[in-house]
């Protein structure tokens, strides 16, 4: 039923990201190394009310990065609102800390997978090897 179209229609199809981080220097590194090293569709927002706003509003994604600590709403708030509004997006926890509490609220919430920010290859990697759609 969903018939989503890229430019690269002929080729395989974009994976589309959201990173969400309320950090300006973060959200541009994360979004740069997924278009440049994945050529990954991405988009960003500040904050997870954002991120759920963006959903109420018809958006998709399949991975959302879902930073933990944010004003407004946080990533456990947003992730769990997401999944209530029933967005099956993979949506990967991140946190500043290798705090297992954050970890086990982020999977408690909803999320697919949680990483220690900053976001690298190798857990990129991990993430899309985990998709349900890989190798996409
Ligand atoms: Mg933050």
């Amino acid at each position: 039923m969903e018939s989503k179209k890229s430019e690269g229609e002929s080729s395989r199809s974009r994976i589309s990201a959201l990173v969400v981080d309320d950090d300006a220097i973060i959200r541009k590194i994360h979004k740069a190394m997924l278009q440049q090293v994945f050529n990954m569709d991405a988009k960003s927002v500040k904050d997870g009310k954002e991120a759920v706003d963006l959903h109420r509003c018809g958006a998709n994604f399949d991975i959302i990065f879902m930073d933990k600590e944010m004003p407004i709403m946080d990533g456990h708030e947003a992730t769990k609102e997401l999944r209530g509004m029933g967005v099956k997006s993979m949506i990967v926890g991140i946190t500043t800390r290798a705090d297992e509490k954050d970890r086990e609220e982020f999977l408690a919430a909803g999320s697919n997978h949680c990483f220690e920010k900053p976001l690298n290859r190798a857990k990129v990697e991990q993430v899309l090897h985990d998709h349900p759609n890989f190798p996409f």
